[in-house]
Parts: C-alpha cells; structure tokens; sequence
C-alpha cells in the first residue's frame, strides 16, 4: 500500500500569499498585523553604531530605503560603504512620477507621462501611517517635505455608469442617507421591542439618542427631508444654507 504523505502546513508566506490572492490586499495587510508583520516599530531613535575598524569595507546592495539609510548611518559609524543598485535610479518601490517622466514597467511596456505641470502619482508607496516612527524620523532628519494625506473627502463625488442613474453624487450624500436610514431601521426595531433580547432598558435610550445624532434623525426619529438631514447630506440651494 503507498505511503500516504502527511499534508505540511504551509510556510507563513504561503499563507500570506494565498491570503493576499484570495482576498485582496485589505485582507492581506490584516492578516500581517495579525503575525506582527505591519506593525508600528518600537523605534527610539537610530542605531548608535560604534567601532567600526578603520578601513572596513561595507558593500550595500540596492538602493531601497533600507539599502540607503543602512548605508548612511554605517557611514556615519566610520565603515567605508559603497551601495550597487541594479536599476538607473535609487528610491526602489518609492518612485514619484512627474510628466515627461518615462516609465518602463515590470511586463516591458514603456510608459510616457503626460501630467500636467504640478500633478504627480506615487504608484509605489503613497501612505505613511502615523506608527512608523523610524521613517518619519529620517523625514525629519533630511527635511523631506511631507504632505497630508486626505483619506475621506465627504465632498467627492462618486461616479459610476451602473449607478445612480449614471449620475455623479457626493459621498456625502451616499453616507448620510445610509446612515439616516439604518439608523432610523434600527430606533423602529428598538421601539417595537424587537430588541429586547440584546438591549436592555438601560441601554435603550442610550441607543435611540446615538441613533438620533448618528443618523440625523429628526424628533420622531425618522431620516427625513429637512433641515437636520441636510446639514448632514447637504442643501439642495447651497447659496441659501450659506
Ligand atoms: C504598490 C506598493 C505600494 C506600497 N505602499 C506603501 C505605503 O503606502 N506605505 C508604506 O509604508 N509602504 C508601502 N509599500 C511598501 C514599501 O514600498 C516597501 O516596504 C519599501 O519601499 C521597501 O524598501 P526596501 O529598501 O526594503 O526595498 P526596495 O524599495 O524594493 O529596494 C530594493 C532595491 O534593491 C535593488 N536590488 C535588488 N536586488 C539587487 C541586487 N542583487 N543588486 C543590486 N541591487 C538590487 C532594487 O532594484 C531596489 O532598488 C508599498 C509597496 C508597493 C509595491
């Protein structure tokens, strides 16, 4: 009879990887918190390098922002570093593209920026997140000049040719009328007692009153046209509500 082989675990990156492809890089980037992969570091400041031999030879390769920052501080600890990048440019995954930037890319089509004066893209890394205290560090250590990133603009519009009619609508318009109405759903099942299996009398009118402000409810707590739903989604006549 053949030897039936055990099934082996898969390897954490495995797991990653068919996390990251199954679910999307929502899911992955949570799953990596999960093992402590993206975490905020614990940094205190930069390695205090010391006693390096004189005459040490470092040799670095790539000139990705670890490449370079470990060159900088060994240089700084006395080592003599050199660093061998294998592309035209430094930076690795950070690359900001301005027009008339070419761009020759991973499957080899070549791609000609035509941004107006002013407008750039990151396609590599765009975000940093307020923990990682080690890069802003070095941020400030060079001066690099940061931008804020505005993740929720309530005054964007939403555009979809399947949607709405094929009409653009504000995001705040979408939001509020979601919220308005699940909250209004959720005061109506509470009032009826369909929830007194889970919220107590206490937490009732906790509830209905977080409910009220949530949703822009008005006093019969129901998300109507009016002047507390529009403060919230927005005037009709914004001339006027001015
Ligand atoms: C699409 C995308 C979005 C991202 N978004 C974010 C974000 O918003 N915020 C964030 O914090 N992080 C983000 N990241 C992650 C971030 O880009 C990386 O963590 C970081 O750039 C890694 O830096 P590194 O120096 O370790 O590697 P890299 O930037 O990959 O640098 C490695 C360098 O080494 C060179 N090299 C490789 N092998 C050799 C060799 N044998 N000889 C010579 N040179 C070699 C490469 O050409 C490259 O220049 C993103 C990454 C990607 C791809």
């Amino acid at each position: 009879m053949p030897h039936a082989h055990p099934p082996t675990a898969p390897t954490r990156r495995q797991l990653l990887t068919r996390i990251g492809t199954l679910a999307g890089s929502a899911a992955l980037y949570q799953a990596m918190t999960t093992f402590g992969h993206a975490m905020g570091t614990d940094f205190r400041g930069p390695p205090q390098l010391a006693g390096a031999k004189r005459g040490t030879r470092v040799l670095v390769l790539g000139s990705g922002l670890s490449g370079m920052l470990s060159a900088y501080e060994l240089r700084k600890a006395g080592y003599n570093v050199q660093i061998l990048e294998f592309q035209s440019r430094s930076g690795g995954r950070n690359i900001s593209l301005r027009g008339g930037d070419t761009i020759k890319e991973l499957g080899g089509a070549t791609q000609q920026v035509g941004f107006a004066p002013g407008n750039y893209i990151n396609p590599g890394p765009w975000r940093i997140p307020y923990h990682h205290q080690g890069l802003l560090h070095y941020c400030r250590e060079f001066g690099v000049q940061l931008e804020p990133f505005i993740e929720l603009n309530h005054n964007s519009w939403l555009h979809s040719s399947g949607s709405f009619g094929g009409k653009a609508v504000r995001y705040r318009e979408l939001a509020s009328d979601f919220n308005g109405f699940t909250a209004e759903l959720l005061a109506k099942a509470i009032d009826q007692h369909k929830l007194d299996d889970v919220v107590s009398d206490d937490e009732r009118a906790h509830i209905r009153q977080a409910m009220k402000s949530w949703g822009a409810l008005n006093k019969d707590m129901a998300y109507t046209k009016g002047n507390t739903s529009s403060l919230r989604r927005g005037f009709e006549n914004r001339r006027v509500a001015a």
